[in-house]
């Protein structure tokens, strides 16, 4: 045998960063620092519609997102903000609302002071609050207002709209050098000299370190890991992370997983959204549900307890175990908003469904419940696999159904509340 070292497990690292806090009704959410990396969607219902945009809110914070972004446009859209919140606090749904501004933020923020305390966080565009002489003034105003109302702020720049003045100015300089960098490292420059600038001028005005969330999106896989390993050299203030305009289906959940699963295994990002675009019909949650599972495949979160399917191959019989498996991923899921109370930790578990016995009984016994199904030429048994060890063998027509009913009585045992001992 040769002589070697027990090789490290793989972890994602940490990165010592400031911690930011959002503060809504008494409560508090803490992004970055030792808090765990959170979730973050976007509605895309007009705000003006308050009960269609906090039914979305609702269903992407029962999905799993921590927090919640609306567009907030329009005069008409800053005044259904208090009503919105209102509605959220009425259905019991405890997120904390973001307000999306563009152009007029410092005028919307002055002008409707409920909207501004109703929202918990600002997202202010250094690119997009006024030009020349206005910038630095409306910008301003903007920070006044989360100062007098006690909120955070994500300096949120994006490359589609960067501050041209700064980068016509770092162009301008580039073309000094005595070896100009070319046009690309010049863009990375002005994105992340536009959210840290925007940071230091804040805090200078007053708003506190821990009030501050910083982004730098760009639609790039290598450049978002570019430019997000500069800005995290550069500075600890928390990071929103994601890949803008992702896309649709299949290349937006792919390019995104990709990008954010990089810089989050080097402990870049303190929250992320995955910023896809929905398909015809599909739920906005999608979005939701995939930040999380890329969270839970890193090992930073669990949220949902995992299914491990096999792809399946010529030695199965049926699309039995396919279905199976859909079964219950969709059952599990659907059951987490009630489950996350009833059965504190189910988030955690572990279920296998295999197509057949070549990885079946070991997949199974690495799972806290695992079925093997028969394959080609099988006898038609079904062994079971609970905390590892073969509990018992189905057989018949309803496997499935079951093993259902063996995956929630595992549930309830393991992680309902014990029943309060009589004296
Ligand atoms: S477990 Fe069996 S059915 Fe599934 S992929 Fe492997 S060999 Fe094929």
């Amino acid at each position: 045998m040769t002589d070697c070292l027990p090789i490290e497990p793989a972890a994602p690292q940490l990165r010592r960063n400031r911690q930011a806090r959002i503060v809504w009704g008494g409560r508090t959410v803490t992004v970055g620092g030792d808090a765990p990396v959170r979730v973050q969607s976007m509605t895309n219902t007009d705000t003006v519609d308050a009960i269609g945009t906090a039914i979305q809110v609702k269903e992407l914070a029962l999905a799993g997102s921590e927090l919640v972004r609306i567009t907030v446009n329009t005069p008409e859209a800053a005044q259904q903000v208090p009503y919105i919140r209102e509605q959220l606090d009425r259905m019991g749904i405890d997120v904390p609302l973001v307000g999306d501004f563009h152009y007029n933020g410092h005028r919307l923020l002055t002008d409707y002071p409920a909207c501004a305390q109703a929202l918990s966080k600002y997202r202010i565009n250094p690119g997009n609050v006024g030009k020349g002489d206005k910038h630095d003034k409306q910008f301003g105003q903007m920070i006044e207002a989360a100062m007098r109302w006690d909120k955070a702020v994500r300096i949120g720049v994006n490359w589609g709209s960067l501050d041209q003045e700064l980068l016509a100015s770092l162009m301008d300089a580039n073309s000094q050098r005595a070896e100009p960098w070319d046009a690309r490292s010049v863009m990375y420059e002005a994105l992340i000299t536009s959210a840290i600038d925007s940071a230091h001028r804040a805090e200078a005005m007053g708003l506190k370190g821990d009030q501050i969330i910083l982004s730098c999106k760009v639609s790039g896989v290598q450049d978002l890991i570019s430019v997000y390993r500069e800005l995290a050299r550069r500075c600890d203030y928390a990071l929103h992370l994601g890949l803008t305009e992702a896309g649709m289906g299949t290349k937006g959940t792919v390019a995104s997983s990709v990008a954010l699963g990089v810089l989050l295994q080097e402990g870049i990002g303190d929250t992320i959204r995955v910023s896809l675009t929905p398909q015809p019909g599909e739920a906005r949650t999608q979005e939701v549900v995939i930040a999380s599972e890329i969270l839970q495949a890193l090992g930073l979160r669990s949220f949902v307890p995992s299914v491990t399917a096999c792809p399946g191959c010529g030695r199965t019989t049926s699309t039995t175990f396919q279905e199976l498996a859909k079964q219950i991923d969709d059952y599990l899921r659907a059951q987490m908003p009630v489950w996350r109370q009833k059965y504190p930790g189910v988030e955690k578990m572990k279920v296998a469904v295999m197509g057949c016995i070549v990885n079946g009984p070991g997949e199974s016994k690495h799972a806290d419940i695992g079925i093997s199904l028969p394959g080609t030429g099988e006898a038609p048994a079904a062994p079971v696999y609970i905390d590892g060890e073969k509990a018992l063998t189905l057989r018949g027509d309803n496997i499935a159904g079951e093993f259902h009913q063996l995956v929630e009585n595992y549930i309830e045992k393991r992680f309902g509340a014990p029943v309060p001992q009589t004296a």
